[in-house]
């Protein structure tokens, strides 16, 4: 009786483990997938005036443009203002600005 008690504790608890093994192996997959993705995706953004591409973090935010430098968001700007081509724009990005 004892002996039949023990082998079914001692076959819970292999089973416990191996289901244990099986989750933390596939959150470690899991994990190793969102890393690589955490570092592919550094936010890209265009800079309408001079048409390069750079990382948001390097970016200059004006008046809700991505400009790469400073002459370029000046540029930019000023001509805007003579030609309406960034009106339909302007309230696209109007929702997504933070
Ligand atoms: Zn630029």
């Amino acid at each position: 009786m004892l002996l039949r008690f023990l082998s079914f504790v001692f076959l819970s608890y292999l089973f416990f483990a191996i289901l244990k093994f099986l989750l933390s192996w596939g959150k470690r997959q899991r994990g190793l997938r969102s890393q690589e993705r955490s570092t592919e995706t550094e936010e890209m953004v265009l800079d309408p005036q001079c048409r390069s591409y750079l990382a948001k973090d390097e970016a200059i935010l004006r008046s809700g443009r991505y400009f790469c430098s400073d002459e370029c968001a000046k540029v930019y700007l000023a001509r805007g203002k003579e030609n309406d081509e960034g009106a339909g724009m302007k309230d696209r990005e109007g929702g997504t600005s933070l």
